[in-house]
């Protein structure tokens, strides 16, 4: 569910109420993932060719780009229990990246609630 923060400073979740809220990069995994897998499979076979040039230019180009992927996109802000998505916050110190514990503890609850439902 991705939903445009209500209020831009964002101290709850709009959904849930939740607190707890990380910030992360607003760009899906698997297109970073998949121009990395691509360059590195493209780059194998330009390397077989003894197209060393190309290669390299394959290899950083993508790099480069990932990079600059990277610092083009926004954040988004994502709910530890509905894993709800929010776009258009203004950052605060509030705002911090996925931390493992807090999202075991909510992990751990989801796990709780789906066996008391038997
Ligand atoms: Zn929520």
């Amino acid at each position: 569910m991705r939903l445009d923060a209500v209020d831009p400073a964002l101290p709850r979740c709009a959904v849930c109420g939740n607190a707890d809220l990380y910030k992360k990069k607003d760009f899906p995994h698997w297109l970073g993932m998949t121009i990395l897998v691509g360059a590195c499979l493209v780059s194998v076979f330009t390397y077989g060719m003894y197209e060393k040039w190309l290669t390299w230019t394959i290899l950083i180009g993508s790099a480069a780009f990932d990079g600059l992927l990277y610092l083009w996109v926004g954040d988004a802000l994502v709910c530890y229990r509905c894993n709800a998505h929010f776009r258009g916050f203004t950052a605060t110190e509030a705002h911090q990246p996925f931390e493992l514990t807090t999202g075991e503890r909510y992990r751990q609850e989801r796990i709780r609630k789906e066996q008391l439902k038997k």
